[in-house]
């Protein structure tokens, strides 16, 4: 796929470094990652050197206060070999970069037992929003914090989040139900009451950590409520779910180019009825259809960013890009399956690990449905 050539210095600086790391030291191991359901900190660490983790925090907090754009292209590289790395990155930074917008006694406990171990990419944090109970409807939550004199106690669980147990996972942002609404609750990893389930199977993104978490009489001090009572799932439903779909949608972007360059050198090499399958019409419509479509996702992923940047209302951007690239990269997936034939079902290849490792994105940071009615509200449907 023809690169984008409107990116600035800085950015095709990071995109070329982030892709040579990639290629070089994260993909010949992301089959065993997979297959073995494990995670490589030092990969992390790898990256933490490079100052990937810190690309999106302000210098004062060792970070470099780089654009949304250029974590987006770092994203895709990553993505392009492994979806399992670039998910706990960006599902990893969340907390920190909540932190920093914290009050003075939040950032001097947490500056630097969290936010600077995060930045090196040597911790990563969890966020708990979804419920057995209430996933698409977040309103619907049940678990419960209570102020109990200086201390909230916290009550209930929740399911399918990344990262949590990660040996590397310092803490979890926890959405709450609170006395005057919802609130965002900081709680450490090892905190009396918060326990947590094995590893949950998956079908894809087997290399990231994925749990089921328990609440039971968890006390932590009333500070730990970031952004203020009440707020909570204000802050998540109404902003911070903005720009993690345009991350998710990154992530498609990526593992969609990397499904169209193996499908085509494979086309190119495999030959049926004396010729290379990318003379058959019905191949190439499937390659133009994932080159098309792809660079489109691309524009509108750029798109989403610069209004990002520019303190301009982004929702409908977002949950636009989120779900044009997501359903796009299914489909490169499938056509990347289909043109390597019976191969692409076998594990050899590493298309049907793409193929299952895409399947989770047009469910999680919001269901394609969910952007769907995003961008109806967007358009004016309930006006
Ligand atoms: C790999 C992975 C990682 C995840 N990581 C995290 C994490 O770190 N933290 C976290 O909190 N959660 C996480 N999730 C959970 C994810 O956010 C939820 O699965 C998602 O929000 C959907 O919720 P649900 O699974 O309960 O589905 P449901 O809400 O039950 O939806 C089921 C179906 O009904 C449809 N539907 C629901 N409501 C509507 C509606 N109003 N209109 C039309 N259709 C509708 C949905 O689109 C979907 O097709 C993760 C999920 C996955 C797969």
């Amino acid at each position: 796929m023809g690169e984008a050539n409107t990116y600035s210095e800085t950015q095709r600086q990071i995109q070329q470094a982030v892709r040579d790391f990639a290629r070089r030291e994260v993909a010949h191991g992301a089959e065993e990652r997979d297959r073995t359901s494990r995670f490589d900190g030092a990969l992390l660490r790898r990256l933490g050197d490079m100052g990937v983790p810190g690309m999106l925090f302000p210098e004062e907090f060792g970070g470099s206060g780089a654009d949304a754009l250029s974590f987006c292209l770092a994203l895709e590289e990553l993505s392009a070999v492994d979806m399992s790395l670039a998910l706990t990155l960006w599902v990893g930074i969340q907390g920190a970069q909540s932190m920093i917008h914290g009050g003075d006694d939040q950032l001097a406990a947490w500056s630097d037992t969290y936010i600077a171990p995060t930045v090196r990419g040597e911790m990563v944090g969890a966020g708990g929003i979804t419920e057995p109970d209430a996933g698409s409807d977040t309103a619907a939550i049940k678990t419960r914090a209570r102020l109990d004199g200086d201390e909230w106690v916290i009550d209930g669980g929740k399911i399918f989040i990344s990262n949590a147990g990660l040996d590397i996972c310092g803490f979890a942002m926890v959405l709450c139900r609170t006395d005057d609404g919802y609130g965002i609750i900081i709680v450490p990893n090892g905190t009396p009451g918060y326990t947590m389930g094995p590893p949950l199977r998956k079908m894809g993104l087997r290399s990231s950590d994925t749990r089921e978490l328990f609440f039971d009489g968890c006390r932590v001090p009333s500070w730990h409520l970031l952004g203020g009572s009440g707020s909570g799932r204000q802050a998540i439903v109404g902003g911070g779910f903005h720009i993690t779909r345009i991350y998710l949608a990154s992530q498609a972007i990526g593992l969609a180019r990397e499904c169209l360059d193996v499908a085509l050198a494979h086309a190119k090499r495999r030959v049926a009825f004396k010729r290379p399958l990318a003379r058959f019409q019905h191949v190439q419509a499937m390659l133009v259809d994932m080159a098309l479509e792809g660079e489109a996702a691309r524009l509108l992923r750029d798109e989403a960013c610069r209004l990002h940047e520019a303190r301009q209302p982004y929702a409908k951007h977002a949950a636009m890009a989120k779900l044009f690239a997501t359903e796009m990269a299914k489909r490169a997936a499938d056509g990347a399956v289909q043109i390597f034939g019976g191969l692409g079902y076998m594990d050899e290849t590493p298309v049907s690990r793409y193929y299952r490792d895409i399947r989770a994105t047009t469910i999680a940071e919001g269901t394609s449905e969910i952007q769907k009615h995003i961008i109806a509200r967007e358009i004016g449907c309930f006006e």
